[in-house]
């Protein structure tokens, strides 16, 4: 595996393998990488010739100082990780590496960025849109892969590539779950013992979630979570919404879903965020 940080580094590495009629799959990350992540490389090694993966703790799309800087971070072992799953290019910026210059871009994304998380994290998307969108400009793949595990940030980044009428192809790959169905994220690794025993409901939850979905209303199962999670002590719900799988708006009866229906849940376990979701 070639390891680089800088864009002329990366530039050379990509521009050898298009030359070799390689194709670009590409995954961004935050490292502090897990099976889940790893689950988005073995995907991309399916699809594509040439898998490159990012690692870089994006500070723009960090609304909370705190989670910013207690996020985890492993770039030796990432690296280990990376190697041994069979990535071809690992690129490890450093913050002016991505960001030569201050970038104040603008994104726009509707309503899309305006409920569930966009609300709760003011500004999360469009530092999601900064740094996704400059790293493809800067790796231009063919095909660049994210976990539904952040549903929410997979249509986001769909709408992207749209507005820039860019050519790449986002693929939405399953989210990857524990031995106790708890989705797998870089910031379970922060959660004490006891923490983890509670973020368990989460799962338990949301498959409750899904069989109840056959025999009751949206709005009922709504409240039906909203008092699970507030007999918890030591969990803070952000939300709970069952939601249109594309456009996002929160329904109150399955049939008012014109594209299928997601829900999706965002809680704090002690000082750490967690989220998941289930189709429905
Ligand atoms: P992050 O490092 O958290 O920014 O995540 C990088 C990519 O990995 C994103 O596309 C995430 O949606 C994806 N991802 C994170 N956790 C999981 C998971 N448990 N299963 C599948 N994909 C995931």
């Amino acid at each position: 595996m070639q390891v680089c940080i800088t864009e002329k580094e990366l530039k050379e590495y990509i521009a050898a393998a298009k030359k070799a009629g390689k194709s670009i799959g590409f995954v961004p990350t935050m490292g502090a990488l897990h099976k889940g992540h790893i689950s988005l490389i073995e995907e991309s090694k399916k699809q594509c010739k040439f898998t490159v993966c990012s690692v870089f703790v994006n500070p723009n799309q960090f609304n909370d100082k705190k989670d910013l800087e207690r996020y985890p971070r492993q770039p030796e072992k990432d690296t280990e990780l990376l190697k041994k799953a069979g990535c071809d290019l690992l690129f490890m910026p450093t913050e002016k590496d991505i960001y030569p210059k201050p970038y104040t871009r603008k994104f726009s994304f509707g309503k899309l960025d305006q409920v569930l998380e966009g609300k709760h994290r003011p500004g999360h998307f469009n530092g999601v849109a900064q740094v996704v969108s400059r790293l493809f400009e800067l790796v231009e793949p063919d095909k660049a892969f994210f976990g539904l595990k952040d549903y929410q940030q997979l249509l986001v980044i769909k709408d992207l590539v749209k507005q820039l009428k860019l050519k790449i192809e986002i693929v939405g790959c399953a989210i990857l779950r524990d031995e106790e169905n708890l989705a797998l994220s870089s910031r379970n690794a922060l959660l004490t013992e006891e923490e983890y025993d509670e973020a368990t409901f989460i799962p338990i939850w949301m498959d409750e979630v899904k069989k109840l979905s056959t025999r009751y209303k949206a709005s009922q199962i709504k409240a039906r979570i909203e008092t699970l999670v507030a007999q918890r002590d030591k969990m803070k719900l952000d939300y709970f919404e069952i939601c249109d799988a594309e456009t996002l708006e929160s329904i109150k009866n399955f049939e008012d879903a014109e594209n299928g229906s997601v829900a999706l849940i965002a809680v704090h376990v002690g000082k750490i965020r967690l989220i998941d979701n289930v189709i429905l």
